[in-house]
């Protein structure tokens, strides 16, 4: 079975605080409606990842990176462990984008971090105060999803803001938004106070579509 990926490419917002190389694997079975990857939904799409092929990548970027982002690959757990523990055999942090709801530990034993969740438009990504995805640091189990909420600013009424799909909006200074984003701000806090659980690892090739 191919483990194929999209040419990689260094990306700077997925894994906060890292510059991380982003290793997109081919053959994704999730299925979200309205995904922005398709072309990760067809296994032969892109090249062979083969072992030599990512050390190939990670000397090519060396000293420039500072993590490796796979988004899937989970489906291969054999193969994508493989080049978990190259990565951290090079001095790198690990970071995987799942849409699934749970990972086996298998894999996320060699993860520094777990993004979990199925795309659903209705609730936004990572930058969403309502999202269902989860971005964790594996180490601590602490939810990170607010490094990824912009700072809003209520008295300038201006901001720029990135969204998941790296679309850049700008806001408008109106009474009314004004007020949308003191509510806004108010349920990022509610939100973040409320759901932060502990993730509960799971074993075994148990990965429950979202
Ligand atoms: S997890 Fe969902 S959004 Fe991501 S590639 Fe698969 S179908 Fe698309």
């Amino acid at each position: 079975m191919a483990f194929n990926c999209i040419t990689p490419s260094v990306v700077f917002q997925e894994v906060p605080n890292e510059i991380s190389l982003c290793f997109s694997i081919t053959g994704c079975k999730v299925g979200c409606k309205g995904c922005h990857s398709t072309e990760l939904w067809h296994e032969d799409n892109g090249l062979s990842l083969t072992n030599t092929n990512f050390i190939h990548w990670l000397k090519k970027y060396q000293g420039l990176i500072s993590c490796v982002v796979f988004f899937g690959g989970e489906w291969q757990p054999n193969a994508l462990i493989d080049k978990l523990l190259i990565a951290k055999s090079h001095g790198l942090k690990t970071c995987l984008y799942s849409g699934e709801k749970h990972i086996d530990i298998n894999i996320s034993q060699h993860l520094n971090f777990l993004k979990t969740g199925a795309w659903q438009e209705a609730l936004g990504g990572l930058d969403s105060p309502i999202t269902n995805q989860v971005f964790r640091d594996v180490i601590s189990g602490k939810k990170l999803n607010h490094l990824f909420i912009k700072a809003i600013d209520v008295n300038t009424f201006n901001t720029n803001t990135d969204d998941a799909n790296h679309s850049k909006t700008t806001l408008v200074d109106t009474n009314s938004f004004k007020n949308s984003l003191k509510a806004n701000a108010l349920a990022i806090s509610t939100f973040e106070n409320s759901t932060f659980e502990p993730y509960q690892f799971t074993q075994g090739a148990n990965n429950v579509a979202a």
